[in-house]
């Protein structure tokens, strides 16, 4: 016989997924000896079975009568007893916690009769016998029996008498159900527990556990529990505590409390409450004694713990528990100073802490103290302070930040059309959607502040106005949006920049204070236990040193694409459309120079490190004005019978260039070998940099990599070239040549591949692009929120690397070409290299080292000590 009931003493915390979070935290404090109300557990099996076959289990009624029985002995009262009735809650609690998002019904066991037994039990509050009557039948009316909770509101308005209003509410309840209110306590027990069961699938605990990625078939557990009372008189209440202040982390006393109240009336916030420190001046003794319990369950927990608690004429009882949630900027403290306590070692700090909490905190963010009211609030999207005058379409967005103006898009929600806006805004704000909406998915991809579904907000775009509150808000005035809270303000507040961020870039002590202490620690004990290294994708000398700054031990991408745009274009042009070869080279001579002053400034700010050198990877054309503005331009010329000049040459060449699919053509090594010269002034460039930067003193480690490699015939055909200009120019200065692996037929001829290659550093943009057979560029706005919607992605394979597909060939690659070459060096620089889940992917596939952008290297690093424990 399978047990779907245990008693609290049977339980313990670790049996969460059977009995929910809180059935299995009440357990432990019952079995700590605290005081909790007895009661019972039905588990999160029988619920499934609930949800599966819409009927509870055959042996569910039994086995909650036995234990029922029980309760009834040890509280020496029973369900409708007449004259001193029992009366328990009914109260939802799943796996992981959904804070409010199911149901939970209070004072079950009240009947027309026994109320009067609680009322003469009640002696002098007598009133609150009627009280805890009236809540009943509005919780089971709204939750069980689906009645608008309206309905009540309306007759609280027209009164306070609490034994009118339940003659009221009994109206309303036979009026909307076609039944009297159930006078069987037994009979409100059960349906109470099977409308807690159907919770699991409201529509608000529905898109919660979407949001959260919570599996949709786990169920809720029921936790039925004698009711306490903290609605006596003056010294009674209930209130809410945390062993230490959940935004900071900071140890000390903090919560709330109601005086003479039921805990949902602080849940709800009905009535003001006081500080939870109050209560050492209205019930020292109950203050004692609640400190105390605390302080033990944080030490049992070794974690922040919340807690739920009631007082009944001075008497204290423990109603929940559990781990708390908190802010990036507390878990960083909490972990650190329960090091400090002896409750845990480093390691364990460093598995509580995440590469996501590192880099929230990374962002700037408003000013403390700036805060005003929120205007509205929303869907924290995607992190960062944005502020700046309003506007209500692409176009004008497109237009203000041309002018310089840092504005915010306000929609009510986004499509493909607004992606020129959104861009071009600083920060994003709809009316309409969620974590996976198509704002939030393109602006978190961009890295823009995002706050979405604001849904206080009117958008007319037509009218180029925002109406909230009564408010009219038109386009150019400014506010301010915080995309990690989700909270909007009217008007410009101050933004600050991360003192984090200050922390790393040397502005800030290691004990600047508590945070900055924390994050010091943690990741001084990440660098210690990681094996991965951290490299940095940085194209010039200033980029590198930040990097440098923040912990990156090389440079493991060093695009040169970048350094032939602006004022060199004109050069660029003239090596792309050169006649013959001595053109050619003229123009290549002019940059040769050029591009070695860049290397050499790499070198010098990553001396003694590593410094992989890309050589020039995107098509020729993404250096040639458009092929459309050309032809206009020209066409226009010739229409007035002018002569459009070096333009039409210029045309001539850029037609003959034009590819269908550029990214699919003539592009990394390939232009190598077709474009004579090309690679071999870049290559040379990089050692005459590397040999003047030694003979300056320097320490130079050049590292020359080969983009776009298929076959292992390219690669030795550029590797010959470079072999002979090292010979020739390097003066025995060691380089290493190695190769992308970023085409899936690379991955799949690795062992071949590597036979050439000192290295591999797997390119994750362009591995997943031909991997999947979708273009990044074309498809965020096409198709991705759809595809997150249908659960076909759980998050974008391009912020997150795809496991099972692209990660297998990283896995493959890795295997057959350590198998060939066993000291080869294996490392990352695609935009993965700084995504934490992929850091761990990248250490258990056995790589040397991940690269990323500058700002990502401490995430990285703390994400990298994290896979290593
Ligand atoms: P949630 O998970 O939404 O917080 P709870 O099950 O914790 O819902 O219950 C809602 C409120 O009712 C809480 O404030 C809780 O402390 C209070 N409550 C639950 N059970 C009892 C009880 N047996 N006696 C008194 N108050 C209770
Ligand atoms: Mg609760
Ligand atoms: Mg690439």
């Amino acid at each position: 016989m399978t047990t779907f009931v245990y008693d609290f003493t049977d339980g313990n915390k670790e049996m969460k997924a059977l009995l929910g979070g809180k059935g299995a935290n009440l357990a432990e404090m019952t079995n700590l000896g605290l005081p909790v109300p007895p009661g019972f557990t039905v588990t999160t099996e029988a619920c499934q079975e609930y949800l599966r076959t819409g009927r509870e289990p055959d042996e569910l009624a039994e086995q909650i009568t036995a234990h029922l029985e029980r309760l009834e002995k040890q509280m020496g009262r029973w369900l409708g007893d007449p004259d001193n009735p029992l009366l328990v809650s009914v109260r939802s609690g799943g796996a992981f916690s959904m804070p409010g998002m199911m149901e939970t019904i209070l004072d079950v066991g009240l009947t027309d009769v026994s109320v009067h037994g609680l009322a003469a039990q009640r002696g002098e509050s007598v009133h609150s016998a009627w009280d805890s009557y009236r809540r009943l039948i509005e919780m089971f009316g709204r939750t069980v029996c689906g009645v608008p909770a309206a309905e009540f509101d309306q007759v609280k308005r027209h009164s306070d008498d609490p034994k009118e209003m339940v003659a009221a509410y009994q109206k309303i309840f036979r009026e909307h159900t076609g039944r009297e209110f159930p006078q069987d306590p037994r009979e409100q027990l059960d349906l109470a527990v099977r409308a807690v069961f159907a919770s699991w699938n409201s529509e608000r605990a529905v898109l919660y556990r979407r949001q959260e990625r919570i599996p949709a078939d786990l169920g809720t557990a029921v936790n039925v529990m004698a009711m306490v009372f903290g609605n006596l008189g003056p010294d009674s209440g209930t209130g809410v505590a945390f062993t230490r202040d959940p935004a900071t982390g900071e140890p000390g006393v903090y919560g709330d409390y109601l005086q003479n109240a039921q805990g949902e009336d602080v849940v709800a916030g009905i009535r003001n409450t006081v500080p939870l420190q109050d209560l050492e001046r209205l019930d020292k003794k109950s203050y004692d004694e609640l400190l105390g319990h605390m302080a033990r369950l944080e030490e049992h927990y070794r974690d922040l713990c919340d807690i739920e608690f009631t007082i009944e004429h001075g008497r204290l009882w423990m109603l929940q528990t559990r781990v708390g949630k908190r802010t990036a900027a507390a878990a960083f403290v909490i972990a650190s100073q329960l090091v400090d306590d002896g409750l845990i070692d480093a390691d364990e700090a460093l598995a509580r802490v995440t590469g996501a909490q590192l880099a929230q905190l990374m962002f700037p963010a408003f000013e403390v103290g700036a805060e005003t009211r929120p205007l509205a609030h929303g869907v924290g999207a995607s992190p960062g302070a944005a502020v700046g005058p309003i506007v209500f379409d692409s176009a004008r967005a497109t237009a203000l930040a041309a002018e310089g103006q840092d504005v915010i898009l306000v929609r009510r929600e986004t499509n493909p059309d607004d992606l020129p806006g959104m861009i071009a805004a600083q920060g994003i704000l709809t009316s309409r959607g969620g974590k996976t909406s198509h704002a939030a998915v393109v602006a978190r991809g961009m890295g823009k502040t995002c706050v979405c579904g604001a849904e206080a907000l009117q958008v007319d775009a037509d009218r180029r106005e925002l109406t909230v509150d009564g408010q009219v808000l038109r386009e150019g005035e400014e506010i301010s949006i915080d995309g990690t809270t989700g909270r909007v303000y009217l008007g410009a507040m101050p933004v600050a920049p991360s003192p984090v961020v200050r922390y790393f870039e040397g502005e800030l002590a290691p004990n600047a204070d508590r945070l900055i202490a924390a994050v010091h620690r943690l990741l001084t004990h990440a660098d210690a236990r990681r094996r991965l290294g951290v490299h940095t994708n940085a194209d010039t000398g200033a980029d590198a040193a930040r990097a440098r700054r923040f912990g990156a031990e090389g440079v493991g991408l060093c695009r040169t694409e970048h350094m032939f745009l602006g004022d060199r274009r004109p050069l660029v042009e003239r090596l792309i459309l050169a006649a013959d070869d001595h053109e050619r080279d003229r123009a290549l001579a002019e940059l040769l120079p050029l591009q070695q002053a860049d290397f050499e400034d790499l070198f010098r700010a990553m001396d003694g490190a590593p410094v992989t050198i890309r050589l020039l990877d995107p098509p020729l054309h993404e250096f040639l004005p458009s092929l459309e503005e050309l032809a206009v331009k020209v066409g226009v010329a010739q229409a007035l019978g002018k002569d459009p000049g070096a333009d039409l040459a210029l045309l001539t060449a850029v037609r003959r260039m034009h590819e269908e699919n550029p990214m699919l053509g003539l592009r990394g090594v390939r232009l190598g070998l077709v474009v004579p010269g090309l690679f071999a002034m870049q290559i040379r460039a990089i050692v005459q940099a590397a040999v003047a930067h030694r003979d300056a003193g320097g320490d130079p480690r050049p590292e020359i990599m080969v983009p776009l490699v298929g076959a292992v015939q390219e690669l030795e055909t550029v590797r010959a070239e470079a072999e002979q200009i090292i010979a020739e120019i390097g003066d025995g200065l060691p380089v290493r040549i190695g190769t992308m692996i970023e085409v899936p037929r690379a991955a799949l001829t690795a062992g071949e591949i590597a036979q050439a290659a000192d290295f591999f550093s797997f390119g994750t943009n362009d591995l997943t692009q031909m991997g999947w057979g979708f273009s990044r560029d074309d498809v965020e706005g096409a198709f991705f929120s759809r595809y997150l919607e249908l659960g076909i992605f759980g998050t974008s394979p391009f912020e997150s690397i795809d496991r099972a597909g692209i990660g297998r060939m990283i896995r493959i690659a890795v295997d057959e070409g350590r198998a060939a070459r066993p000291e080869l060096h294996i490392g990352v620089c695609g935009e993965h290299g700084g995504d934490p889940d992929s850091v761990q992917f990248f250490a258990e596939a056995g790589l040397d080292y991940v690269s990323c952008s500058p700002y990502r290297v401490p995430i990285a690093r703390l994400e990298a000590g994290r896979a290593a424990i």
